[in-house]
């Protein structure tokens, strides 16, 4: 029997009553000295999962988190309460540095937080520093950043896996994004051995998701804000000078509202978020600098005027939403024309290939707003949730589309994938079916029976239904590099004219957002990568 359980540091240290979603199995995995990756939604309590083992184990814990904002409200609020907690990085002068490892040689430390610049630098002493000292646990936050599929790849979290191997320790590894990919990655990066993977479920069952066309949205925003008035809420804008136009404006319209990004003074930033932290004013207008580490409850909405760069983004943005478990909003302004803007923003200079892949998370945030199918399931599935239902409380479940018999053209989509052997992208299929002449499509496959058969229907069209027909499982995009498209066990009865398949009809959006002559995203990436062709 140990002197202490879990549970009770959760209540006598923490003051929490009981465990969150799988906390307490998490725990017990990481005491056992085993290593361990762990997949929790934001807000979701990651930092327990290796808190209390620090405090259970014998010697120092190692966190290594990529902010070194975030490091210090964590270090303050575990020194609030009452354990030793201390961080190094680049922030501090040298005369702070040693006394922290003045503390460390003395054994008084139990949680240690550093940046991994620190541990993978061409200094080696400090790492021959830590291996004196007896560690019984590296934590890696963020553990996202060490893949090249993660939407914030951190070069420096590559070399983690070497520090590993030299201290010798159990490591557990935390995200609140990762897909699949992304997760099989920071398995074989870390080379964590023989790890176990703990999904909680990134429902946030309490949180209503809402799409609006971003035509006229600012009279939009003021409807939204009528009725809550008295409530708290973050209002995400993309560039800093519109945090401050938009707070002024709703300021004269009659609404509380600060603004707040990276480039305010340092007094103007804590004040504002303290006013917002303590209800002194209702809303913050913020770019994404805003929302780490803040700890608040009862937010009760979250909006963006902006598309944001990818789901990883909008989800955690969102999730600042209702942490207190009541009903709360997320409404997103969406028009085509930003995704379209959005395009050279997140390409990263000399790095080609971490480009495509931030394209492809840039079609996916675009896909979810033009959604005509439940979003909380696209998002849970982007997350790699299987849920198969729809969640009857998102906006498009809350809509009554006109749908009709798509029978024929599921037929049509489902045979032409079948008979392209599941080998080619949304694209390729898309031209097969109309019949395109271009030379990409090859010789072979324009004598087959399905070429042209969808010739009556546009792109755009085509694009919708075959999106659609993706998120109600009739078609599921492969999860490799390449998303190719492949038949699923619902597309068999389809095929077979054994079952009916009811569509939306078509009226697209994008019809009235996109300017002319722009080149849709995908078909941008994927001439992107026609080098790759035999793959698409
Ligand atoms: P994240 O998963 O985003 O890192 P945190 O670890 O910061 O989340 O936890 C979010 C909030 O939830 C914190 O205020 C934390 O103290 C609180 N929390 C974590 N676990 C529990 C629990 N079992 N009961 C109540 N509150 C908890
Ligand atoms: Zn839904």
């Amino acid at each position: 029997m140990r002197k202490n359980e879990p549970i009770d540091i959760l209540r006598s240290t923490f003051g929490y009553k009981d465990f969150r979603f799988e906390q307490k199995q998490i725990i017990e995995r990481i005491l056992s000295k085993q290593d361990t990756l762990v997949l929790m939604p934001t807000g979701g309590g990651k930092s327990l999962c290796y808190q209390i083992p620090a405090l259970l184990l014998d010697g120092l814990t190692i966190v290594v988190s990529p902010l070194i904002s975030l490091m210090k409200d964590q270090v303050d609020a575990l020194r609030l309460n009452g354990i030793s907690a201390a961080y190094l990085n680049s922030s501090m002068d040298p005369g702070e540095q040693s006394q922290v490892i003045q503390a460390l040689k003395n054994d008084e430390i139990k949680l240690l937080y550093l940046a991994p610049e620190r541990l993978v630098g061409a200094d080696q002493r400090f790492l021959s520093f830590l291996q004196k000292r007896n560690i019984s646990l590296l934590a890696v936050d963020e553990a996202h950043c060490i893949s090249q599929w993660g939407h914030d790849f951190r070069p420096e979290y590559g070399m983690l896996a070497e520090v590993r191997q030299q201290l010798n320790v159990p490591t557990v590894a935390l995200t609140a994004t990762a897909d699949q990919l992304t997760r099989d990655d920071i398995l074989v990066r870390l080379r964590l051995k023989d790890p176990k993977v703990y999904v909680s479920s990134f429902n946030r069952a309490n949180i209503h998701y809402q799409v609006a066309p971003k035509r006229g949205s600012y009279s939009k925003l003021l409807d939204f804000l009528t009725t809550r008035r008295d409530e708290s809420g973050i209002i995400y804008v993309l560039s800093r000078a519109s945090t401050e136009e938009l707070a002024q404006k709703l300021n004269e319209d009659g609404h509380q509202a600060v603004p707040y990004h990276a480039k305010l003074d340092a007094a103007t930033k804590e004040r504002h978020q303290e006013m917002f932290l303590r209800d002194e004013v209702k809303i913050v207008v913020a770019t994404i600098a805003f929302g780490m580490g803040i700890n608040k409850s009862n937010v009760r909405y979250v909006v963006h005027m902006d598309v944001p760069k990818n789901m990883e983004g909008y989800y955690q943005e969102t999730g600042r939403a209702g942490r207190d478990g009541l009903p709360s909003n997320a409404l997103l302004f969406y028009s085509y024309a930003d995704v379209m803007k959005l395009q050279s923003f997140v390409e990263v200079e000399g790095n080609q290939q971490q480009s495509e892949i931030m394209l492809r998370k840039l079609q996916e945030m675009a896909t979810f707003g033009e959604l005509r199918t439940c979003r909380r399931k696209y998002i849970l599935n982007y997350f790699g949730e299987d849920a198969s239902d729809e969640c009857g409380s998102c906006d498009v479940c809350q809509t009554d589309y006109q749908k009709f018999d798509g029978t024929t053209i599921a037929q049509k989509a489902l045979s032409a994938v079948a008979r392209l052997d599941e080998r080619f992208g949304i694209t390729y299929v898309i031209d097969f079916l109309r019949g395109s002449q271009s030379e990409k499509i090859w010789d072979q496959h324009k004598q087959l029976k399905t070429y042209g058969a969808g010739a009556d229907l546009s792109k755009k069209d085509w694009r919708r239904y075959l999106d659609d027909l993706l998120h109600l499982d009739y078609l599921r995009k492969d999860d490799g590099k390449f998303p190719v498209l492949k038949l699923t066990e619902k597309s068999w009865p389809v095929l077979r004219g054994e079952e009916k398949v009811m569509l939306v009809e078509s009226i697209s959006e994008r019809e009235e957002d996109a300017q002319k002559d722009v080149v849709p995203l995908e078909e941008e990436l994927m001439s992107r990568l026609k080098t790759q062709r035999l793959q698409l």
